[in-house]
């Protein structure tokens, strides 16, 4: 067995079922992620839309790819075709694209609503108010071809186990204050290599998680 394999079935055995695990596999080549599928790994996360699009040409079509970075509007219509869920949908804008692109394709694509949980000033997402004006905006329920299936946080960039631990609280407490009114909002992704099992603790339904499964990545 390889090192991805063996990785894999570790993080898979720690973690409970009900929770999705999502394999992070920007930068790493192919035949890293042809490793963690013949392993049965079926999802896997990008956070650049040409890479993810040069992978989904290469690779078997029974994949489910989750586009994980921020979103640019105009880039939208290259994953329409495939992408299954976009984790950090930040805007009416960009959710009206994704609608748009996906009624192209005939298809609905799944979103969550990235939240803003970090202190740090440079992590995109919404705040608790703007996400929840957004779903109660009536053009949103009007689109047709996306799906809102729940919520997405990153939490600060620090050794602060507190600090971490508290955000994902605040999330966790969000999300399930909002399933209340809207059932549909079942998914919250949080936790990734170093804090998943803390993620799990306090409510992650979703983990992403990379270099735990694949290696240190020389960037990004
Ligand atoms: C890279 C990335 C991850 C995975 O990070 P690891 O620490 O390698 O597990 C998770 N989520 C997002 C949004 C990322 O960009």
């Amino acid at each position: 067995m390889n090192d991805i394999e063996q990785n894999l079935l570790e993080i898979k055995t720690s973690i409970p079922e009900g929770v999705t695990l999502v394999a992070v596999s920007k930068t790493k080549p192919v035949s890293d992620l042809m490793n963690a599928y013949e392993a049965g790994q079926r999802i896997f996360g990008e956070n650049k839309i040409q890479e993810m699009t040069e992978k989904w040409e290469t690779m078997p079509k029974d994949i489910s790819w989750h586009m994980i970075g921020h979103v640019q509007t105009n880039k939208v219509k290259y994953m329409a075709a495939f992408v299954d869920l976009i984790h950090a949908v930040d805007s009416y804008k960009l959710l009206k694209e994704i609608d748009k692109q996906a009624k192209k394709h005939n298809r609905t694509i799944n979103c969550l609503l990235q939240i803003k949980i970090a202190k740090e000033e440079s992590k995109f997402g919404l705040s608790e108010q703007d996400a929840i004006t957004l779903l109660n905006t009536e053009e949103v329920k009007n689109l047709t071809n996306v799906n809102i299936k729940g919520l997405m946080g990153m939490a600060t960039f620090t050794n602060d186990e507190q600090q971490i631990h508290d955000e994902f609280k605040t999330i966790a407490f969000f999300s399930e204050e909002m399933k209340t009114k809207y059932p549909q909002l079942k998914i919250l992704s949080i936790g990734m290599s170093g804090d998943y099992k803390m993620a799990i603790d306090c409510g992650s339904t979703m983990v992403r998680i990379g270099s735990s499964i694949f290696g240190a990545r020389n960037y990004q």
